[in-house]
């Protein structure tokens, strides 16, 4: 299986760069969280994998709820199968 997912940060300005505010879970080159929040396409990328590992405080409980379920597809993809 292929992993066609991905965490993308959210960002806020910070004094110096740029600080993470949020990682969301988002398909592979798309730029919409699993949450339906467009993302910047120049944000931090992070393997899926990483996903069990991100700070609790810096989740994006929406995305990490879908995670949780093991849902292939967020609500928004025409791909979701109702269940
Ligand atoms: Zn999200």
């Amino acid at each position: 299986m292929t992993t066609t997912y991905e965490l993308r940060a959210e960002h806020r300005p910070a004094e110096v760069g740029r600080r993470v505010r949020r990682w969301h879970i988002a398909h592979t080159h798309r730029l919409k969280g699993w949450c339906g929040r467009l993302l910047d396409p120049v944000s931090d990328v992070r393997p899926i994998t990483h996903a069990p590992v991100v700070e609790q405080a810096l989740r994006c409980p929406d995305c990490w709820r879908l995670f949780a379920a093991g849902r292939a597809f967020p609500p928004w993809s025409a791909g979701n199968r109702a269940s």
